[in-house]
């Protein structure tokens, strides 16, 4: 089989999705299947659908369009503002966009218009974290903006964190985005079907003890296909871990010292890291760069370490472990390190149906 390759693990992907439904939906929280790590894939798509999801977000609209094409029976929501370049494609493959622009509001409203359809439009509200976002105290202004537009219809509101500060989900950003619910509600005397309080980082607050307020839905990718929390990288109960995988193939394996020789300068991508002198060390290359994955995202199996990489040569200390060239190593990956690997043109997907250990 040819590498390096991504082995996906279906029944993987579908047991985390259904218990991340089931668990949120006991707190009347819809989840959005988040598919952009990988690129709107078809097949962890219908997985998601079948695990009971309603609704598959993407920040691409080529992910969106190509799901939309697809069989898989899902609303879509874009996840990211649109480009005012984008917006027919954006009203004609996504049902729903999150927005935080006056002009792109009325650039969607117009294709639209065009397209003869009507749009609907999540609000994203800045709450701290300091990426997307219209300030709080200029929601109403724009709600009123999107009510008076005649193709846009006003779904929601929303908001973001823990991505550009590593700001955490807590009972004071939650509850002043349902307040913020309420008010908008109470002063334009309409409801809101939505109040969509985050990403994956959410999950130890929305599943916590704390009352989940207006907040009825969470886009969730991260924690659905790698099983973990994004605050802090750790397992999330119950989940499967590795439905990801990232196999190389070795093709150079020999006894080498462990430190280098010569005057050192930059290495390729950078400092290279201090090495130690342990004696000679069994190194192992592998086909596989920076050009396929983020390097340091991977995980090495047991025993091995991972000594550097430049764009095509991963190098590792093979410890005891008897590699040989033609030998597959497997590894786990970080989100980072997935989202390169799906990315990167010279990454093959391996699909398996799986099966979930439940
Ligand atoms: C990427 C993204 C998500 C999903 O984040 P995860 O941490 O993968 O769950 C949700 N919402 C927005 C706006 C995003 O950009």
């Amino acid at each position: 089989m040819t590498a390096p390759r991504l082995t996906i693990d279906l029944g993987k992907v579908g047991h985390n999705a259904r218990t991340l439904v089931d668990r949120l939906s006991a707190r009347g929280i819809a989840v959005v299947g988040v598919t952009k790590a990988v690129l709107g894939l078809t097949e962890v798509a219908a997985t998601l659908v079948d695990a009971g999801i309603a609704t598959l977000g993407d920040s691409r609209i080529e992910n969106l369009e190509r799901l939309s094409r697809s069989e898989v029976a899902a609303a879509t929501m874009l996840i990211r503002s649109p480009m005012v370049s984008q917006v027919d494609r954006v009203v004609t493959h996504a049902d729903l966009s999150c927005n935080t622009e006056a002009e792109v509001l009325r650039a969607l409203s117009g294709a639209a218009e065009s397209a003869g359809r009507n749009h609907g439009v999540v609000l994203m509200v800045e709450l701290g974290d300091l990426r997307e976002g219209i300030l709080p105290e200029d929601l109403e202004a724009v709600a009123e903006l999107v009510l008076g537009l005649r193709n846009l219809d006003l779904r929601g509101i929303g908001t973001n964190l823990a991505c550009q500060s590593g700001i955490v989900p807590d009972a004071r950003n939650m509850t002043q985005l349902s307040d913020l619910a309420d008010a908008v509600e109470a002063r334009f005397g309409i409801h809101l079907d939505m109040v969509s309080g985050g990403n994956s980082a959410n999950l130890s607050w929305a599943l916590g003890p704390a009352p989940v307020g207006r907040i009825n839905q969470l886009r969730l990718g991260e924690s659905i296909l790698l099983g973990c929390d994004p605050l802090d990288r750790s397992p999330i109960e119950g989940l499967q871990l590795d439905a990801f995988t990232l196999v190389g193939e070795v093709i150079e394996s020999k006894l080498k010292p462990s430190l280098p020789t010569g005057t050192a300068a930059q290495a390729s991508f950078g400092t290279p890291p201090r090495r130690v002198d342990r004696g000679p060390v069994r190194q192992a290359i592998v086909a596989l760069g920076q050009q396929d994955t983020d390097p340091a995202g991977l995980t090495p199996p047991e025993g091995v370490t991972v000594l550097g990489a430049s764009s095509d040569h991963l190098v590792l200390d093979a410890g005891q472990c008897d590699l040989r060239p033609g030998d597959e190593v497997t590894f786990g990956l970080t989100y980072g390190a997935l989202v390169r690997a799906m990315t990167s043109p010279f990454v093959a997907s391996d699909l398996r149906a799986g099966n979930a250990a439940e």
